[in-house]
């Protein structure tokens, strides 16, 4: 089994792994616009061969695993290339944009639009970590628009590697994802942002900062080059978001204005609920 990987990095890379770890018949070929990133894959043993975009007309399966600005110029490319049989798989973490792209392509069967919800903070193929989808869940969108076939190949993989699945209409994810992934990320971002403004001496921050603010900050260290594009394209659903979230901070400015200390209590106490959230769906 061919398996191509666009995009050697922690994504990509790690899927390259975690198949070469189930399918130990398959080959991986690694395609990456950084060919330090390519001999960096091939060193670390996360791809098989180097190759490029000619070859992909060999592919039984390619993974494209590449920044979302870049996917929606490259996924058709791709499905241009490859032959009848072959699966394409993107795993980007914004949907509506790419299905519409590619929604009128002649090899739209061939193409199946998911987002793992799987990461780190960290990129590029020294990032990829073997098991890193163990129980994580993977959204498909659109799912009757790819052949039945290829769909069945798909969950096979996934199955093996440990995911879950979730089913949602390309719009909705968008919507959903928004609040729970990129309003965390912003979130993150302008914490750091804050505090960095603020103490201007590293050190400081360093000897102070508690484990509370290394886990809400820790986000603010992922790459601004896979970020900005997806702020980009899910750009109304992320400024609803973020109207919310300002308005819950300003209300909560107000109360700490007001002395109102048992409203900041409750507010407190009703936000702890996410602990039943999260782990009613662990
Ligand atoms: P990453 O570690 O930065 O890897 C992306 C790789 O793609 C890099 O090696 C990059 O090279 C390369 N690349 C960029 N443009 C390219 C092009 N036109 N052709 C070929 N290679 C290209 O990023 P990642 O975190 O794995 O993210 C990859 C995809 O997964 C994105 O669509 C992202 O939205 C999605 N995703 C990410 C996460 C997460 O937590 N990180 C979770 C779920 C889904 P350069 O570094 O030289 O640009």
């Amino acid at each position: 089994m061919n398996v191509f990987v666009i995009g050697i990095g922690l994504i990509g890379g790690s899927l390259s792994l975690d198949i070469q770890e189930k399918y130990p018949e398959a080959i991986l070929y690694g395609i990456d616009a950084s060919e330090a990133h390519l001999e960096e894959a091939l060193k670390l043993g996360v791809i098989h061969h180097k190759s490029t975009f000619d070859a992909l007309g060999k592919a039984a399966i390619v993974i494209v695993s590449i920044p979302v600005d870049v996917q929606i110029e490259i996924i058709p490319k791709v499905l241009d290339a490859i032959n009848d049989h072959a699966l394409v798989i993107d795993v980007g973490s914004t949907k509506e944009l790419i299905c519409t792209v590619i929604d009128n392509h002649p090899r739209r069967r061939n193409f199946l639009a998911t987002h793992p919800i799987a990461g780190t903070e960290f990129s590029g193929p020294k990032a990829a970590i073997k098991g890193l989808f163990v129980d994580k869940t993977n959204i498909i969108c659109e799912v009757e628009k790819t052949a039945f076939k290829l769909q069945e190949k798909a969950l096979e993989i996934f199955s093996k590697i440990g995911m879950r699945i979730r089913y949602m209409d390309s719009k909705s994810h968008d919507k959903h994802i928004a609040y729970v992934s990129h309003l965390s990320h912003i979130s993150s971002f302008m914490l750091g942002k804050t505090v960095i403004n603020k103490e201007k001496n590293e050190r400081d921050i360093f000897d102070m900062a508690g484990s509370g603010f290394e886990s809400t900050v820790r986000l603010a260290k992922s790459s601004p080059a896979m970020w900005t594009p997806i702020f980009e394209q899910n750009k109304e659903n992320i400024i609803e978001t973020l109207e919310e979230y300002i308005n819950n901070l300003q209300q909560f400015k107000k109360l700490m204005e007001q002395d109102n200390f048992s409203e900041i209590y409750n507010e407190m106490e009703n936000a702890n609920y996410i602990k039943q959230i999260l782990n009613g769906i662990k």
